[in-house]
């Protein structure tokens, strides 16, 4: 006999897109052998230099007097470490001249927790009985927002528009004149660089979107897992932003230190004080050791150095090692376009008039051991299946080595002209 679960149960146990994906990296990180082509999930690179800085601090501390012991043997507060917290309020007024206190920083275990503690306490069922939602001003958008809601569905999406801007090349752009804050409508939010796309919304589209939240009384979330000032994976000129009414998120993980479980909010201090309030019910405090690695690396600016000089060039180099697979490997037998490469860690990929669903090219891969994520996951909160463009995008990871990632683009070249060829010739196959 199985026992019954809540709502509550069902929504975050139920099964997801996300626990799907980081179940299939984690296996293959751990135990994958070396013909599986893992191009799925958002794994950062283990990039030589950046690992052996994380080395370093941890042999500074192995070696200074009680620093081990505080970090492993200590609770910090709820909020994080007073020290780490006042490390980036520093960073962030003298980077960028935000006017920023500890009161507007808050901790929480990873990037993820954030968004499941901004979501859960902006949108939801609210006191007189509404229910309020988020909006996405744009979508595709990341992944591991959708299944977030305690009580359900929480989001509405706003399907982009879609500008060509090369022979094999395209960009989304924030469809304004479809965006309608309406009443129930609690926050917006973006990932900037966007997971899956790569995308980087420009300063003009992020200026609307703050004007508009402001003007409803509304917060914009602004998730900058991979943005400035760390770990900075962006391609492209986009100037970072923070007002009273703006909620950043940022995150140690794309900068080299996912397993430490590092999220950060940046926002004005009641929101900050939630996040800590949230962080105490549910986990008491956060880990400890991504803190105590970068406190150090964020007082001297040395974390700055890092991402400017060391992980931004890895990636942008990745990316154009990337497309150039892309143009090999694909030629010119079928459609397909990707998406402008402005900065995170992904390619995505499009190819108009595919005969198969995103989702069957992704079965079609595995079974090859090539893993990548199918497009339509990302479309959460805009449920207009007859959109065609939802079937007809995949995303792939550029991070992993070389050869890895040209095997990878190799075979889905394969897989998407063999479907073409399976349609055009049905009596063949
Ligand atoms: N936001 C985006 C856009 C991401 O891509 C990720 C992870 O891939 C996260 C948030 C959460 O990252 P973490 O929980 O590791 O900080």
């Amino acid at each position: 006999m199985s026992y019954e679960f809540s709502n509550f149960g069902r929504q975050l146990a139920g099964g997801s897109g996300i626990e799907e994906l980081m179940d299939d990296l984690g296996h293959a990180l751990a135990s994958g052998g070396p013909d599986i082509c893992m191009l799925g999930g958002g794994q950062p690179a283990h990039i030589p230099e950046v690992n052996a800085l994380w080395r370093r601090r941890m042999e500074e501390v192995l070696a200074e007097p009680g620093a081990m012991e505080r970090m492993l043997a200590n609770y910090d507060p709820p909020r994080g470490n007073p020290k780490f917290i006042e490390a980036l309020a520093g960073l962030f007024r003298r980077e960028f001249g935000w006017p920023l206190g500890p009161e507007h920083v808050a901790v929480t275990s990873g990037g993820q927790t954030a968004f499941f503690f901004l979501f859960n306490l902006l949108a939801g069922e609210m006191p007189d009985g509404r229910r309020k939602k988020i909006l996405l001003p744009l979508v595709p958008e990341y992944i591991g927002y959708a299944n977030q809601g305690s009580c359900g569905d929480l989001f509405r999406a706003v399907p982009p528009k879609i500008e060509k801007t090369g022979p094999h090349e395209f960009k989304y752009r924030v469809d304004f004149d479809a965006l309608e804050v309406t009443g129930d409508i609690a926050a917006i939010c973006v990932s900037r660089p966007t997971n899956p796309t790569g995308n980087v919304l420009t300063d003009g589209e992020i200026a609307r979107l703050s004007d508009l939240a402001k003007r409803h009384g509304i917060p914009l979330i602004i998730d900058n897992a991979y943005g400035a000032p760390f770990p900075n994976i962006i391609f492209t000129e986009a100037a970072p932003v923070w007002d009273e009414h703006i909620i950043l998120t940022l995150s140690l993980s794309k900068i080299g230190l996912p397993g430490t479980r590092t999220g950060i909010v940046v926002a004005r201090p009641e929101i900050a004080a939630a996040m800590a309030s949230m962080s105490a019910v549910v986990g008491l405090a956060n880990p400890n050791i991504g803190q105590a690695i970068a406190r150090p690396m964020i007082e001297s600016g040395e974390i700055l150095k890092i991402s400017n000089e060391t992980v931004k060039p890895f990636y942008v180099e990745k990316s154009r090692l990337a497309r150039e697979r892309v143009q090999e490997c694909f030629g010119d037998d079928f459609e397909y376009y990707v998406h402008r490469s402005e900065g995170a860690l992904f390619l995505w990929l499009w190819f108009p008039g595919l005969p198969i669903t995103s989702q069957e090219l992704y079965e079609r891969l595995k079974k090859r051991g090539v893993l990548i994520i199918s497009g339509h996951y990302f479309f959460f909160g805009h449920d207009d299946e007859t959109w065609r463009h939802r079937h007809e995008c995949l995303r792939m990871t550029f991070t992993m080595d070389e050869s890895t990632v040209r095997r990878g683009i190799q075979a889905i070249g394969e897989e998407v002209r063999r479907a073409h060829r399976e349609a055009a010739e049905p009596a063949l196959t």
